[in-house]
């Protein structure tokens, strides 16, 4: 018999309700406000409530550079999740919202894969409980009352030429990523160029994942830069008096959802900020509140530890003043494989087959980037965990390449089967991440909020990339003196690049050296609370493919969803 299907398994789950859920994290009823029949949204006032709990083990849970497929860290996280309760303990899991680009484009949805996934994963994927959809509102509002304000007179003087804010839609449409607005008579507005990001890529959406309540997410709403004036200065939705209004659409979407995984754990849904542009982690809120349920509180960060991870060190925690116990570096035998430079991996494509042959010297020959990505939790002060996610094609032998790796890197490394076999298939990963969180941690932030930007920028390129030096534009110079004396100069950075290679170029792979940051411009997400230099060509408006998920996606006859993975 072949393997069941995602949908097939979360179809078969048997759900708790979710009161059982919330009892077991010990949520007191009045906190709890659900949504339909398998979804909560928990109210704020328990970040206050819960405050002099004991604090759970926090860990992150990251990976080695991954190829375009993903090597499973949502797979990890919620099977972690569940491998607590086979070693006696209790687990919460944090997880990012899905968006609907990847659900309906190549990747699939985000709720994990096989007996590891979070349910009901139809509610997860698509829609939940409109939190999305709010972030959308909130960004495209603000649109509005810019193009608003210029057609009434413009009286902030905005240069229309430098007007930052666009539009966003949580579908994948690369028809919109250049439109003109305003086209029409008279009345129709003052035409001029902009276009659309996926919702996932507002800053609406990085200000959520950050913020810490919802005084202080009217705060960051107000100070969001729109664009600047003739003059050079920058333009905020306060100005425009945006501010308020948006902050009003975003009152229900701040509260984190809780859902469960198909063995009963409390999963908190928050925030899906992209990876590239953004801190690609779930939000500070449900992270402070999952953080006062249980004995440990697993939360996921985007992409490689060069990406999702330092953000979730040195943006996230600065933010949230949580600090980590462990970490886990999620690794696959085919990814280290890819890191050996020998083989292509292409989203929608079969692998390679020669890269499925059994062969530990290629997991070797890629190892530059495991230890490099383990070096990248270390030098904060964490305790990493190498989880070797194990796939149908692997040989033991490869598994042992991977413990070997780690163990002369001073790591702990398990071999996780919980895609297969659920929880049980986590608990050694699970017992290993015990241990490390026992461990005395001396976490540090990588730079102070007081260096400079450009010094910021330097600190993370030579030392989580691995580059010798930065190599900054004129123009991105000028902008980060324009920052500075702005007043941001005392922001966290988020460097967006290709989360393909731990260096700007995708193709280059393991660990490369000898090389030099470009950064061709800068720009600031006040509102969020940081600043992004771009490091290449950073896509904020996917398309879609030859053969997007979105053809597969239909309703039976008993209407049930079908197609969805
Ligand atoms: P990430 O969060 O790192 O992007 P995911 O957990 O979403 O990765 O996994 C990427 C894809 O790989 C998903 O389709 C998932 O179902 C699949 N996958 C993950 N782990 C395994 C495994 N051990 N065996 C088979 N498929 C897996
Ligand atoms: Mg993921």
């Amino acid at each position: 018999m072949s393997f069941p299907s995602d949908l097939e398994i979360a179809r078969n789950a048997s759900l708790k309700p979710l009161d059982d859920i919330a009892s077991q994290m010990n949520l007191p009823a009045h906190l709890l406000e659900p949504y339909g029949r398998d979804l909560m949204k928990i109210d704020l006032a328990a970040i206050d409530e819960l405050s002099d709990r004991p604090k759970a083990k926090y860990v992150v849970v990251s990976a080695i550079t991954p190829t375009p497929l993903g090597e499973g860290k949502t797979t990890t996280t919620v099977g972690l999740g569940q491998g607590f309760k086979h070693i006696g303990k209790n687990a919460t899991v944090a997880i990012r919202q899905p968006s609907m680009g990847p659900t309906f484009g190549i990747k699939g949805g985000a709720a994990g894969g096989g007996y590891s996934q979070v349910v009901p994963m139809e509610l997860l994927n698509l829609h939940l409980t409109g939190d999305m959809h709010a972030v959308t509102a909130a960004h495209n509002l603000l649109a509005a009352v810019i193009d608003n304000h210029i057609y009434q007179g413009n009286e902030l003087n905005l240069d229309l030429n430098n007007i930052t804010w666009r539009r966003v839609l949580d579908v994948n449409d690369r028809a919109l990523r250049n439109i003109v607005v305003g086209l029409g008579g008279k009345g129709d507005g003052v035409p001029r160029q902009t276009g659309f990001d996926i919702t996932a890529a507002s800053e609406v959406m990085a200000a959520l994942a950050l913020t810490t309540s919802l005084e202080d997410l009217r705060e960051r709403m107000g100070r969001i830069v729109v664009g600047y004036n003739e003059d050079g200065e920058p333009v905020t939705a306060e100005q425009l008096h945006a501010a308020g209004s948006m902050a009003v659409l975003l009152r229900e979407a701040v509260k984190p959802n809780l859902l469960q995984t198909l063995e009963n754990t409390p999963v908190l849904v928050h925030a899906g900020p992209f990876g590239n542009i953004a801190t690609g982690n779930s939000s500070v809120v449900a992270d402070r509140i999952g953080v006062r349920c249980g004995d440990y509180l697993i939360t996921e960060a985007g992409f490689g530890a060069d990406m999702g991870a330092e953000r979730f060190f040195n943006i996230k925690c600065r933010t949230s003043g949580l600090r980590p116990d462990a970490a886990v570096v999620v690794a696959t035998v085919r990814a280290l494989k890819a890191h050996s430079g020998k083989y292509k991996i292409v989203a929608g494509k079969p692998l390679p087959p020669e890269l499925l042959a059994e062969n530990p010297d290629d997991v070797f020959e890629g190892a530059a980037n495991l230890r490099k990505q383990i070096e990248n939790i270390r030098i904060h002060g964490v305790s990493p965990v190498v989880a070797i996610n194990a796939f149908p094609d692997d040989h033991p032998s490869e598994h042992e390449a991977i413990h070997q790796i780690a163990k002369e890197m001073g790591a702990r490394s398990a071999v996780c089967t919980n895609f297969a076999e659920g929880g049980k298939g986590a608990a050694e990963l699970a017992q290993a991440v015990a241990e490390a969180a026992e461990e005395p941690t001396d976490f540090r932030l990588l730079y102070p909020d007081e260096a400079s930007l450009q010094e910021k920028i330097e600190t993370v390129a030579t030392k989580v990339y691995g580059a010798d030096d930065v190599h900054f534009s004129l123009h991105a110079l000028q902008q980060l003196d324009t920052y500075e004396k702005a007043g941001f100069g005392n922001l966290p950075v988020c460097i967006a690049k290709t989360h393909l290679s731990i260096s700007s170029d995708p193709k280059l792979k393991g660990a490369p050296t000898g090389w030099t940051l470009p950064v061709r411009e800068v720009r600031a997400s006040v509102g969020a609370g940081f600043v992004y230099p771009i490091c290449g060509d950073m896509r904020t408006m996917p398309g879609l493919g030859t053969n997007p998920a979105a053809f597969r996606v239909d309703l039976d006859d008993d209407g049930a969803i079908t197609g969805l993975s």
